[in-house]
């Protein structure tokens, strides 16, 4: 098992160059790819960095290619990099798409995110790797590998949405910074980040829509006893195609300003969707508690709590009765 699963790593290291190869060295790569990742900013170091890549448009290049260099059929179908059909002929999975591996925290290439080229609205903009014995989507993060030493140094992590993010953060200057892939965060992924600092920074897309869903989601790393803040960026920006446009000043000074604490964040969201309408505003405490209801320290809870009592215009007492019915423990 040991064994098959070094053999999927070499077989995914090897299409890891393939694509990289492609890229800087093929006409296709050079003309396609390439000139993709230069319109979007990206600097020869920066795609050497993150080992950036191009799949060809071909049915079976790659496939054919590391066939030739000995890799087994086995393990480039147990890696999903090649896909046999019902024929037994052979099919690339990524094709005509620029590469981005997904490494683990010790830089090993465990799977890959494939962009199509145009902006077609109707096409899945992303194809990732399948799972696989060596690939598990909910605990990996996207740039771990490039971002741990910076995590621990500045004790401080940024959690972005997406791959080009990351990218774009790392080229302004900023290095403590990874990506979900899209996904809600798990426990696993926290855990990993948990590991170098227990500061994190979620920086959201601004395109409102997934605000409220994702908030959801973090009131799992209040549950880890990690410190949240949240920065949110204007309409239409994600946080590539804002630090692109920025100076590192001006993003640095930009984060400074505009990262807010969690909890009185979602306080503040919740108060501007209840507006004045009571039974609405009711929920929406008790949502608030459920959050403080995450958090391990005690002391904690008990700042929040008179911090929420303020934002929202309730009395602790209810506050503090509400919370003692989510946490039975020691309050
Ligand atoms: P780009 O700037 O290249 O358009 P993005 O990273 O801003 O990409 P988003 O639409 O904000 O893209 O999505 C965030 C992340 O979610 C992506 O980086 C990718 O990891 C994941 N994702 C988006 N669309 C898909 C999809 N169709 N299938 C799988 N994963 C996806
Ligand atoms: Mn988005
Ligand atoms: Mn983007
Ligand atoms: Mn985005």
């Amino acid at each position: 098992n040991v064994d098959l699963k070094e053999s999927m790593f070499l077989v995914s290291e090897f299409a890891q160059k393939y694509f990289h190869d492609t890229l800087l060295h093929s006409d296709e790569g050079k003309a396609i790819g390439l000139s993709y990742f230069k319109e979007r900013g990206f600097s020869n170091e920066t795609i050497k960095k993150f080992g950036l890549g191009y799949s060809p448009e071909s049915w079976d290049a790659f496939s054919k290619e590391a066939l030739g260099k000995g890799y087994k059929l086995e393990f480039l179908e147990s890696t999903g990099l090649t896909i046999v059909k019902d024929d037994q002929k052979l099919l690339d999975r990524f094709r005509a798409r620029v590469m981005f591996p997904i490494q683990s925290m010790s830089g090993r290439t465990l799977g890959f995110g494939g962009r199509i080229l145009t902006n077609d609205k109707k096409a899945a903009k992303y194809l990732n790797s399948p799972e696989s014995d060596i690939y598990h989507k909910s605990k990996v993060l996207y740039g771990i590998y490039q971002a741990k030493q910076a995590i621990a140094k500045q004790n401080n992590c940024f959690l972005v949405e997406g791959y080009t993010d990351v990218i774009q953060f790392n080229q302004a200057g900023i290095e403590n910074v990874v990506a979900s892939s899209g996904t809600a965060l798990t426990p696993d992924q926290i855990r990993l980040i948990n590991r170098l600092t227990k500061n994190i920074t979620v920086l959201f897309d601004g395109d409102a829509a997934g605000l409220r869903a994702s908030i959801r989601g973090i009131d799992l790393i209040l549950e880890e006893g990690m410190n949240v803040k949240v920065c949110t960026f204007p309409d239409g920006d994600d946080p590539d195609s804002f630090a692109r446009k920025t100076s590192y000043e001006d993003l640095i000074a930009y984060l400074d300003t505009n990262a807010k604490d969690f909890i009185q964040f979602k306080a503040s969201l919740l108060m501007d969707d209840a507006k004045n309408d009571p039974v609405k505003k009711a929920d929406l405490i008790r949502e608030i508690v459920v959050s403080i209801s995450k958090i391990p320290d005690r002391i904690q809870r008990e700042i929040y709590i008179q911090e929420c009592s303020r934002i929202m215009d309730i009395s602790e007492q209810v506050l503090v009765s509400t919370l003692a019915q989510l946490v039975q423990k020691d309050i």
